[in-house]
Protein backbone atom coordinates (compact mmCIF):
# COMPACT_ATOMS: atom_id res chain seq x y z
CA UNK A 1 0.00 0.00 0.00
CA UNK A 2 1.65 3.21 -0.55
CA UNK A 3 1.85 5.56 2.37
CA UNK A 4 3.99 8.75 3.29
CA UNK A 5 4.54 9.06 6.96
CA UNK A 6 4.74 12.10 8.31
CA UNK A 7 6.45 12.41 12.42
CA UNK A 8 2.46 13.31 13.34
CA UNK A 9 -0.06 11.38 11.06
CA UNK A 10 -0.14 8.71 7.66
CA UNK A 11 -1.27 9.72 4.66
CA UNK A 12 -2.49 6.92 2.96
CA UNK A 13 -3.29 6.06 -1.26
CA UNK A 14 -5.84 4.38 -2.97
CA UNK A 15 -8.62 1.87 -1.99
CA UNK A 16 -6.95 -0.27 0.29
CA UNK A 17 -6.54 3.25 2.65
CA UNK A 18 -10.38 2.25 3.50
CA UNK A 19 -9.56 -0.77 5.42
CA UNK A 20 -6.54 1.08 7.66
CA UNK A 21 -9.26 3.82 8.24
CA UNK A 22 -11.84 1.46 9.61
CA UNK A 23 -9.13 -0.07 11.71
CA UNK A 24 -8.14 3.04 13.27
CA UNK A 25 -11.53 3.97 13.92
CA UNK A 26 -12.79 0.56 15.34
CA UNK A 27 -9.63 0.47 17.63
CA UNK A 28 -9.59 3.87 19.41
CA UNK A 29 -13.34 2.88 20.17
CA UNK A 30 -14.88 6.48 19.55
CA UNK A 31 -17.99 6.97 20.97
CA UNK A 32 -19.24 8.50 17.26
CA UNK A 33 -18.19 10.45 13.96
CA UNK A 34 -19.48 13.10 12.56
CA UNK A 35 -18.99 12.52 8.90
CA UNK A 36 -19.03 16.62 7.90
CA UNK A 37 -19.55 17.14 3.81
CA UNK A 38 -20.78 19.52 1.48
CA UNK A 39 -23.69 19.45 -0.36
CA UNK A 40 -21.99 18.59 -3.68
CA UNK A 41 -19.87 15.99 -1.94
CA UNK A 42 -22.38 14.46 -0.15
CA UNK A 43 -24.39 13.53 -3.81
CA UNK A 44 -21.06 13.06 -5.22
CA UNK A 45 -18.43 11.23 -2.93
CA UNK A 46 -20.06 10.03 -0.04
CA UNK A 47 -22.22 6.99 -1.33
CA UNK A 48 -18.62 6.12 -2.35
CA UNK A 49 -17.04 6.63 0.99
CA UNK A 50 -19.73 4.75 3.15
CA UNK A 51 -19.39 1.71 0.50
CA UNK A 52 -15.96 1.55 1.31
CA UNK A 53 -15.68 1.94 5.11
CA UNK A 54 -15.89 -0.56 7.41
CA UNK A 55 -16.91 0.39 10.63
CA UNK A 56 -19.69 -0.20 12.86
CA UNK A 57 -19.08 2.63 14.81
CA UNK A 58 -22.28 4.90 14.53
CA UNK A 59 -22.04 7.98 12.45
CA UNK A 60 -23.97 11.00 11.41
CA UNK A 61 -23.51 13.10 8.30
CA UNK A 62 -23.39 16.83 8.60
CA UNK A 63 -23.89 19.00 5.17
CA UNK A 64 -22.70 22.46 4.56
CA UNK A 65 -23.33 24.47 1.45
CA UNK A 66 -20.48 23.99 -0.62
CA UNK A 67 -18.12 26.39 -1.87
CA UNK A 68 -16.11 29.44 -0.44
CA UNK A 69 -18.44 31.84 1.15
CA UNK A 70 -19.47 28.87 3.64
CA UNK A 71 -15.99 28.65 5.39
CA UNK A 72 -17.10 31.35 8.19
CA UNK A 73 -17.67 31.17 11.85
CA UNK A 74 -21.38 31.39 11.17
CA UNK A 75 -20.90 28.04 9.43
CA UNK A 76 -18.68 26.33 12.22
CA UNK A 77 -21.39 27.33 14.74
CA UNK A 78 -23.94 25.69 12.73
CA UNK A 79 -21.24 22.22 12.77
CA UNK A 80 -21.22 22.83 16.76
CA UNK A 81 -24.52 23.48 17.46
CA UNK A 82 -25.45 20.30 15.57
CA UNK A 83 -22.54 18.50 17.54
CA UNK A 84 -24.33 18.93 20.63
CA UNK A 85 -27.33 18.10 19.37
CA UNK A 86 -25.88 14.95 18.25
CA UNK A 87 -24.52 14.14 21.30
CA UNK A 88 -21.07 14.30 20.30
CA UNK A 89 -18.85 13.95 23.43
CA UNK A 90 -15.05 14.43 24.03
CA UNK A 91 -14.44 10.48 22.52
CA UNK A 92 -15.88 11.39 19.01
CA UNK A 93 -14.41 12.09 16.24
CA UNK A 94 -14.88 14.19 12.78
CA UNK A 95 -14.35 12.80 9.20
CA UNK A 96 -14.25 15.68 6.52
CA UNK A 97 -15.24 14.29 3.09
CA UNK A 98 -14.56 16.98 0.85
CA UNK A 99 -12.64 19.87 -0.48
CA UNK A 100 -10.34 22.69 1.06
CA UNK A 101 -13.06 24.07 2.21
CA UNK A 102 -14.82 20.94 4.37
CA UNK A 103 -11.17 19.80 5.63
CA UNK A 104 -10.39 23.57 6.45
CA UNK A 105 -13.36 24.07 8.17
CA UNK A 106 -14.00 20.58 10.05
CA UNK A 107 -10.56 20.61 10.90
CA UNK A 108 -10.91 24.10 12.80
CA UNK A 109 -14.40 22.71 14.18
CA UNK A 110 -13.05 19.60 15.93
CA UNK A 111 -9.31 21.19 17.08
CA UNK A 112 -11.48 23.50 19.33
CA UNK A 113 -14.41 21.39 20.29
CA UNK A 114 -14.45 20.29 23.58
CA UNK A 115 -10.74 21.69 23.40
CA UNK A 116 -10.11 19.63 20.20
CA UNK A 117 -11.50 16.24 18.94
CA UNK A 118 -9.48 14.05 16.45
CA UNK A 119 -10.07 14.81 12.76
CA UNK A 120 -9.53 12.35 9.48
CA UNK A 121 -9.64 13.99 6.27
CA UNK A 122 -10.50 12.41 3.09
CA UNK A 123 -10.11 14.82 0.63
CA UNK A 124 -12.40 14.94 -2.96
CA UNK A 125 -10.90 17.82 -4.69
CA UNK A 126 -7.32 18.01 -6.22
CA UNK A 127 -6.27 21.21 -4.28
CA UNK A 128 -7.64 19.48 -0.78
CA UNK A 129 -5.52 16.46 -1.88
CA UNK A 130 -2.07 18.09 -2.88
CA UNK A 131 -2.39 21.00 0.17
CA UNK A 132 -5.17 21.74 1.94
CA UNK A 133 -5.19 18.13 3.58
CA UNK A 134 -1.78 18.03 4.46
CA UNK A 135 0.30 20.62 7.50
CA UNK A 136 -2.01 20.67 9.75
CA UNK A 137 -3.30 23.90 9.02
CA UNK A 138 -7.53 24.33 9.93
CA UNK A 139 -9.28 27.85 9.49
CA UNK A 140 -12.06 30.20 8.31
CA UNK A 141 -12.46 33.42 6.56
CA UNK A 142 -13.56 36.44 8.60
CA UNK A 143 -15.63 39.25 6.91
CA UNK A 144 -13.34 37.69 3.23
CA UNK A 145 -10.24 37.70 5.33
CA UNK A 146 -8.84 34.59 3.98
CA UNK A 147 -7.79 31.83 6.76
CA UNK A 148 -8.09 34.47 9.87
CA UNK A 149 -9.51 32.41 12.44
CA UNK A 150 -7.98 29.19 12.71
CA UNK A 151 -5.79 26.96 14.41
CA UNK A 152 -2.13 24.16 13.74
CA UNK A 153 -3.85 20.68 14.10
CA UNK A 154 -2.54 17.81 13.13
CA UNK A 155 -5.09 15.50 11.60
CA UNK A 156 -5.27 11.74 12.57
CA UNK A 157 -5.05 10.26 8.97
CA UNK A 158 -5.21 11.23 5.63
CA UNK A 159 -7.24 8.92 2.69
CA UNK A 160 -6.18 10.08 -0.98
CA UNK A 161 -8.33 7.97 -3.23
CA UNK A 162 -8.27 9.50 -6.50
CA UNK A 163 -11.60 8.29 -7.85
CA UNK A 164 -13.16 11.31 -6.31
CA UNK A 165 -11.21 13.29 -8.82
CA UNK A 166 -13.86 12.00 -11.40
CA UNK A 167 -16.67 14.54 -10.73
CA UNK A 168 -14.41 17.51 -10.68
CA UNK A 169 -15.02 20.01 -12.97
CA UNK A 170 -12.06 20.60 -15.05
CA UNK A 171 -12.05 24.43 -13.96
CA UNK A 172 -11.52 23.26 -10.04
CA UNK A 173 -8.96 20.33 -11.43
CA UNK A 174 -6.88 23.62 -12.87
CA UNK A 175 -7.19 25.65 -10.02
CA UNK A 176 -5.48 22.12 -7.56
CA UNK A 177 -2.87 21.83 -10.50
CA UNK A 178 -1.52 25.98 -9.16
CA UNK A 179 -0.89 24.51 -6.03
CA UNK A 180 1.26 21.80 -7.88
CA UNK A 181 2.94 24.28 -9.87
CA UNK A 182 3.90 26.10 -6.58
CA UNK A 183 5.55 23.15 -5.19
CA UNK A 184 7.88 23.06 -8.06
CA UNK A 185 8.52 26.47 -8.34
CA UNK A 186 9.59 27.02 -4.72
CA UNK A 187 11.63 23.20 -4.13
CA UNK A 188 11.86 21.37 -7.54
CA UNK A 189 12.69 22.91 -10.93
CA UNK A 190 12.47 19.40 -12.73
CA UNK A 191 9.14 18.94 -11.38
CA UNK A 192 7.89 22.53 -12.79
CA UNK A 193 9.11 21.93 -15.72
CA UNK A 194 7.55 18.82 -15.45
CA UNK A 195 4.13 20.23 -14.82
CA UNK A 196 4.46 23.73 -17.33
CA UNK A 197 3.53 21.90 -20.39
CA UNK A 198 0.17 20.83 -19.45
CA UNK A 199 -0.64 19.46 -22.82
CA UNK A 200 2.44 17.08 -22.06
CA UNK A 201 1.34 15.56 -18.75
CA UNK A 202 -0.08 12.42 -18.18
CA UNK A 203 -3.36 12.64 -15.81
CA UNK A 204 -3.91 8.91 -16.14
CA UNK A 205 -1.14 8.43 -13.38
CA UNK A 206 -2.71 11.61 -11.27
CA UNK A 207 -1.72 9.86 -8.21
CA UNK A 208 2.19 9.87 -8.90
CA UNK A 209 1.82 13.33 -9.40
CA UNK A 210 -0.38 14.01 -6.19
CA UNK A 211 2.19 11.85 -4.78
CA UNK A 212 5.17 14.11 -5.48
CA UNK A 213 3.23 17.17 -4.52
CA UNK A 214 2.66 15.97 -0.92
CA UNK A 215 6.20 14.57 -0.52
CA UNK A 216 7.33 18.23 -1.56
CA UNK A 217 4.52 19.78 1.27
CA UNK A 218 5.43 17.34 4.28
CA UNK A 219 9.07 17.95 3.54
CA UNK A 220 8.51 21.42 4.81
CA UNK A 221 6.55 21.36 7.38
CA UNK A 222 8.21 18.73 8.94
CA UNK A 223 11.36 21.26 9.19
CA UNK A 224 9.13 23.81 10.81
CA UNK A 225 5.41 22.90 11.80
CA UNK A 226 4.25 26.09 13.11
CA UNK A 227 5.32 28.73 10.38
CA UNK A 228 8.35 30.40 12.42
CA UNK A 229 10.60 30.19 9.29
CA UNK A 230 10.62 27.77 6.19
CA UNK A 231 7.02 26.74 6.07
CA UNK A 232 6.29 30.05 5.03
CA UNK A 233 7.90 29.44 1.63
CA UNK A 234 4.42 27.41 0.84
CA UNK A 235 2.50 30.82 0.97
CA UNK A 236 4.81 31.70 -2.33
CA UNK A 237 1.55 33.17 -4.76
CA UNK A 238 -0.39 33.29 -1.74
CA UNK A 239 0.35 37.14 -0.28
CA UNK A 240 -1.51 38.72 -3.66
CA UNK A 241 -3.07 35.23 -4.69
CA UNK A 242 -5.43 35.97 -1.09
CA UNK A 243 -5.89 39.80 -1.45
CA UNK A 244 -7.49 38.98 -5.30
CA UNK A 245 -9.14 35.95 -3.60
CA UNK A 246 -10.89 38.33 -0.54
CA UNK A 247 -11.76 40.92 -3.13
CA UNK A 248 -13.60 38.75 -5.59
CA UNK A 249 -15.48 37.04 -2.62
CA UNK A 250 -16.71 39.47 -1.18
CA UNK A 251 -17.44 42.50 -4.37
CA UNK A 252 -21.08 41.13 -5.31
CA UNK A 253 -20.40 41.90 -8.91
CA UNK A 254 -17.41 40.31 -9.22
CA UNK A 255 -17.66 36.30 -10.69
CA UNK A 256 -16.44 34.26 -8.32
CA UNK A 257 -12.71 33.50 -8.59
CA UNK A 258 -11.23 29.95 -6.95
CA UNK A 259 -8.63 29.81 -4.88
CA UNK A 260 -6.06 27.84 -7.13
CA UNK A 261 -6.49 30.75 -9.65
CA UNK A 262 -6.19 33.58 -7.39
CA UNK A 263 -2.66 31.94 -6.64
CA UNK A 264 -1.99 31.08 -10.14
CA UNK A 265 -2.30 35.16 -10.83
CA UNK A 266 -0.38 35.46 -7.78
CA UNK A 267 2.63 32.88 -8.96
CA UNK A 268 2.99 35.56 -11.73
CA UNK A 269 3.24 38.71 -9.74
CA UNK A 270 5.06 37.74 -7.00
CA UNK A 271 7.98 35.91 -9.97
CA UNK A 272 7.80 39.62 -11.77
CA UNK A 273 8.68 40.98 -7.76
CA UNK A 274 11.38 38.60 -7.58
CA UNK A 275 13.04 39.52 -10.72
CA UNK A 276 13.54 42.98 -9.01
CA UNK A 277 13.89 42.07 -5.47
CA UNK A 278 15.98 38.76 -5.93
CA UNK A 279 17.39 39.16 -9.58
CA UNK A 280 14.97 35.92 -10.78
CA UNK A 281 16.10 35.72 -14.25
CA UNK A 282 13.90 38.22 -16.31
CA UNK A 283 13.51 35.16 -19.38
CA UNK A 284 12.54 32.57 -16.68
CA UNK A 285 9.83 34.73 -15.28
CA UNK A 286 8.22 35.37 -18.76
CA UNK A 287 8.30 31.56 -19.44
CA UNK A 288 6.50 31.33 -15.64
CA UNK A 289 4.29 33.97 -17.06
CA UNK A 290 3.66 32.08 -20.32
CA UNK A 291 3.10 28.80 -18.57
CA UNK A 292 0.73 29.78 -16.00
CA UNK A 293 -1.19 32.39 -18.24
CA UNK A 294 -1.42 29.95 -21.09
CA UNK A 295 -3.22 27.50 -18.36
CA UNK A 296 -5.29 30.01 -16.74
CA UNK A 297 -5.78 33.21 -18.80
CA UNK A 298 -5.49 36.45 -18.22
CA UNK A 299 -7.44 38.54 -15.85
CA UNK A 300 -8.32 42.22 -16.02
CA UNK A 301 -7.72 44.47 -13.34
CA UNK A 302 -8.55 47.80 -13.16
CA UNK A 303 -6.81 50.90 -11.49
CA UNK A 304 -9.98 50.46 -8.73
CA UNK A 305 -9.24 46.60 -8.79
CA UNK A 306 -5.87 46.65 -7.70
CA UNK A 307 -6.46 49.74 -5.28
CA UNK A 308 -8.65 47.97 -3.82
CA UNK A 309 -6.52 44.72 -4.02
CA UNK A 310 -3.62 46.23 -2.16
CA UNK A 311 -6.19 47.15 0.84
CA UNK A 312 -6.90 43.53 1.54
CA UNK A 313 -3.08 42.85 1.61
CA UNK A 314 -3.10 44.83 4.44
CA UNK A 315 -4.75 41.92 6.26
CA UNK A 316 -2.16 39.41 5.12
CA UNK A 317 -0.84 36.99 8.15
CA UNK A 318 2.68 37.04 7.49
CA UNK A 319 2.66 41.38 7.44
CA UNK A 320 4.57 43.03 9.91
CA UNK A 321 4.73 46.38 11.61
CA UNK A 322 2.52 47.24 8.75
CA UNK A 323 4.82 46.08 6.12
CA UNK A 324 4.16 43.78 3.08
CA UNK A 325 6.32 41.01 3.35
CA UNK A 326 6.26 38.50 0.59
CA UNK A 327 8.07 35.22 -0.20
CA UNK A 328 10.12 35.40 -3.53
CA UNK A 329 12.14 33.33 -5.74
CA UNK A 330 15.58 33.41 -6.54
CA UNK A 331 15.80 30.84 -9.27
CA UNK A 332 12.87 28.23 -10.00
CA UNK A 333 13.56 25.74 -6.94
CA UNK A 334 15.00 28.23 -4.63
CA UNK A 335 13.29 30.98 -2.61
CA UNK A 336 13.55 33.41 0.46
CA UNK A 337 10.87 34.39 2.53
CA UNK A 338 9.86 37.64 4.61
CA UNK A 339 10.97 40.13 1.83
CA UNK A 340 9.41 43.59 2.30
CA UNK A 341 8.03 44.63 -1.32
CA UNK A 342 6.81 48.26 -1.24
CA UNK A 343 3.05 48.95 -2.96
CA UNK A 344 4.48 50.41 -5.88
CA UNK A 345 6.06 47.99 -7.05
CA UNK A 346 2.67 45.18 -6.37
CA UNK A 347 1.17 47.85 -8.92
CA UNK A 348 4.11 47.16 -11.11
CA UNK A 349 3.45 43.69 -11.03
CA UNK A 350 -0.13 43.91 -11.66
CA UNK A 351 0.53 45.94 -15.18
CA UNK A 352 3.09 43.53 -16.06
CA UNK A 353 1.01 40.91 -15.55
CA UNK A 354 -1.87 42.50 -17.83
CA UNK A 355 0.65 43.39 -20.60
P1 LIG B 1 -13.84 23.61 -2.21
O1 LIG B 1 -13.76 22.79 -0.99
O2 LIG B 1 -14.76 24.76 -2.23
O3 LIG B 1 -14.16 22.65 -3.42
C1 LIG B 1 -14.35 23.18 -4.70
C2 LIG B 1 -15.72 22.77 -5.28
O4 LIG B 1 -15.64 21.41 -5.70
C3 LIG B 1 -16.88 22.86 -4.30
O5 LIG B 1 -18.01 23.33 -4.98
C4 LIG B 1 -17.08 21.40 -3.88
O6 LIG B 1 -18.42 21.16 -3.50
C5 LIG B 1 -16.75 20.68 -5.16
N1 LIG B 1 -16.26 19.31 -5.00
C6 LIG B 1 -15.47 18.81 -4.02
N2 LIG B 1 -15.15 17.54 -4.31
C7 LIG B 1 -15.76 17.22 -5.47
C8 LIG B 1 -15.79 16.06 -6.27
N3 LIG B 1 -15.06 14.99 -5.96
N4 LIG B 1 -16.54 16.08 -7.41
C9 LIG B 1 -17.23 17.20 -7.75
N5 LIG B 1 -17.22 18.33 -7.05
C10 LIG B 1 -16.48 18.34 -5.90
O7 LIG B 1 -12.41 24.23 -2.60
P2 LIG B 1 -10.96 23.60 -2.79
O8 LIG B 1 -10.46 24.15 -4.06
O9 LIG B 1 -10.95 22.13 -2.58
O10 LIG B 1 -10.16 24.24 -1.57
C11 LIG B 1 -10.01 25.64 -1.46
C12 LIG B 1 -9.85 25.98 0.00
O11 LIG B 1 -8.69 25.33 0.52
C13 LIG B 1 -9.67 27.47 0.24
O12 LIG B 1 -10.52 27.87 1.27
C14 LIG B 1 -8.21 27.59 0.67
O13 LIG B 1 -8.01 28.66 1.55
C15 LIG B 1 -7.99 26.25 1.35
N6 LIG B 1 -6.58 25.83 1.42
C16 LIG B 1 -6.11 25.43 2.63
C17 LIG B 1 -4.79 25.02 2.76
C18 LIG B 1 -4.28 24.53 4.09
O14 LIG B 1 -3.08 24.33 4.24
N7 LIG B 1 -5.14 24.31 5.07
C19 LIG B 1 -3.94 25.00 1.64
C20 LIG B 1 -4.46 25.41 0.41
C21 LIG B 1 -5.79 25.83 0.32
Amino acid sequence: MIKIDTPDYPIYFGVESYAVLGNQLNEKQYSKLLILTDSTCNELCLPHFLANLPTTIPFEIVEIESGEPTKNLETCQGVWEAMIDLGMDRHSAVITVGGGVVSDLGGFVASVYMRGIDCFLVPTTLLAMVDASVGGKTGVDLNGAKNCIGTFSMPQMVLIDSVYLETLEPRELKSGYAEMLKHGLIYDESYFNHLKDIAQVDFSDIETLIYHSIVIKTQIVQEDPKELGLRKILNFGHTIGHAIESYFLINPIKERMLHGEAVAIGLVIESYISTVILGLNLKVYQEIKEAIQYIYGKQLFSETDVEEILTWLKLDKKNRAGEIRMVLLSKIGECSFDLVVSKDLIVSGFEDYSK
